[in-house]
């Protein structure tokens, strides 16, 4: 009989499988050889192979299923030359890892078909690492970030997860996940911590790859037509600025739908329910929110002649707690001390000293500060422009305590780099703040100035300039032109500051009963 110069033509299909198995074997122990557990990887992959010939699973099947089927096995495998697995063996955590360390070899030899997907997002990896160096990572974070983000990316892998289906629950699956990826060590139940730290490190990942267009942006839920034009007409018609237009169209999409598709139809009864008909559990302020952008949207029905006019006047005003708008406020002196209570022989004392000072005399919002650029000062003339909730900037005068703190702040503390905001964070990511940075640091101000009660956030500091410039006898006018209100209304709940002066040193009434 003569050799078949090609061995596999007449030997079976299966036959040669086998063989091909066997081969891919024999290459991933020589690539396992030296390890100290080399004896368990071996056992292992010989175990899971022998396993899956006896079910007459091919190779080229194997996933995620296919190994839990194995991890729960009732083993009875004989083995290749007759030496059986331990019952036991297969159920172990570690055994299982060393299963998936098999697979993800025959993965990357191309023996088993993994999602094209996955390759493009691993090949970020690197990329990602870069990334964090340049957004100032500490070593620290950035080895917390760059394992959680491999971690993930082995785990999506596992689990054949594309990359661009991920969505919040998956990030939240991978942070719970009992882990049994080879990739980590640790394995078994995680703590919160870790749970944590798995959620930031996939969000963070995420967001990368959706910066960089390789994954799309979550949530792209179609946008109501509607919308798109109310947002032009926001934009182009009211000036308004990006975080209001994005609140107002939140707010909007959550009653559009409950509103006729033509705008003709509405009536008072309509209009009126938007607003009455909320969640028992809505703030008074997010129920004022519904009236405020509805109106809105009303007013701009009818500027395209698509409502009548006079149904703007059918949508109520949400009415609060007696006294809910007026301004809370702390003394004078309370504020001098959270001001005092600033480090400035530190950056980051320094750049809160600035940013209260702003706060404090000029009646900033968080909002305004956190917008401010260095082409924004003025210092030939000692002068702000400040942009404000529209977008139309006015000039305000830089008093000499505040100008001073603001220089120290940006020749001694303010990192070098090429941004025009003035206030950036101090450690990583480095970046402009964000308003909650600064209702975070006033906090803090506050916590170290060992003020207790009244009330709290960056707001408080615009509403006591307010209320001592009305104390000291200013109008309504002047205090409604520094605190860059558009609308007098705004102002006037200033006038009832004195009012509950008053209040507080008259007597009650006899009986309790309110005048
Ligand atoms: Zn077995
Ligand atoms: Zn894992």
């Amino acid at each position: 009989m003569i050799a078949s110069p090609n061995p596999t033509f007449h030997t079976s299909s299966r036959h040669s499988k086998a063989a091909q198995a066997d081969a891919l074997l024999a290459e991933y122990l020589d690539t396992q050889r030296g390890f100290p557990s080399f004896a368990t990887r071996a056992s292992a992959a010989r175990h899971f192979l022998y396993w899956l010939r006896s079910r007459r699973i091919s190779i080229a099947q194997v996933g995620a299923t296919v190994v839990e089927r194995f991890a729960r096995h009732q083993c009875r495998c004989q083995g290749f030359h007759g030496q059986g697995y331990s019952p036991q063996e297969a159920q172990r955590p570690g055994y299982i890892t060393n299963v998936r360390r098999f697979v993800a070899y025959l993965e990357d030899r191309g023996a088993i078909p993994v999602p094209e997907d996955h390759a493009p997002v691993a090949a970020q990896l690197p990329a990602y690492g870069n990334h964090l160096i340049l957004r100032g990572y500490s070593r620290g974070t950035r080895s917390m970030l760059s394992s959680a983000a491999e971690h993930f990316v082995h785990w999506l892998r596992l689990s054949r997860i594309q990359a661009q289906d991920v969505d919040g629950r998956d990030v939240e699956r991978f942070a719970q996940h009992d882990c049994r990826c080879f990739l980590c060590r640790k394995h078994g139940t995680v703590t919160a911590w870790g749970v944590a730290e798995r959620r930031r490190g996939a969000s963070a990942l995420l967001q990368f790859l959706r910066d960089g267009g390789l994954v799309p942006p979550l949530s792209v839920t179609a946008e109501d037509p509607r919308l798109t034009d109310f947002r032009a007409w926001l934009v182009h018609r009211c000036g308004v600025t990006k975080q209001t237009v994005v609140r107002y169209l939140a707010e909007a999409t959550r009653w559009l739908p409950s509103l006729d598709a033509d705008p003709g139809t509405y009536d008072a009864i309509t209009i009126r329910n938007v607003v009455l008909d909320q969640p028992a559990n809505r703030s008074h302020k997010s129920v004022q929110l519904t009236a405020i952008v509805l109106r809105s949207y009303l007013r701009y029905l009818a500027a395209n002649d698509a409502c009548r006019p006079e149904l703007i006047h059918a949508v109520p005003f949400a009415r609060g707690p007696r006294n809910a708008g007026l301004p809370r406020f702390l003394s004078p002196a309370t504020i001098e001390q959270i001001i005092a209570s600033c480090d400035a022989s530190t950056p980051a004392g320094l750049r809160d000293r600035a940013i209260i000072l702003l706060l404090a005399r000029l009646g900033m919002r968080a909002g305004d500060i956190c917008q401010l650029g260095l082409s924004d000062i003025d210092w030939t003339t000692a002068r702000l422009r400040v942009a404000g909730k529209s977008r139309r900037a006015m000039q305000l005068p830089l008093p000499q305590d505040a100008g001073d703190a603001l220089l120290a702040y940006i020749e001694q503390a303010r990192p070098s780099v090429r941004e025009d905001h003035v206030f950036l964070r101090l450690q990583a990511p480095q970046g402009p703040l964000k308003s909650s940075a600064i209702a975070c640091l006033v906090a803090k101000a506050r916590a170290r100035a060992g003020i207790e009660g009244g009330p709290t956030g960056s707001h408080v500091f615009r509403h006591s300039l307010a209320t001592s410039m009305v104390r000291a006898g200013a109008s309504l006018e002047a205090v409604g032109a520094i605190l860059r209100h558009q609308s007098p209304e705004t102002t006037a709940i200033y006038a009832k500051v004195d009012v509950t002066m008053l209040a507080r040193v008259a007597q009650p009434w006899p009986g309790g009963a309110p005048c």
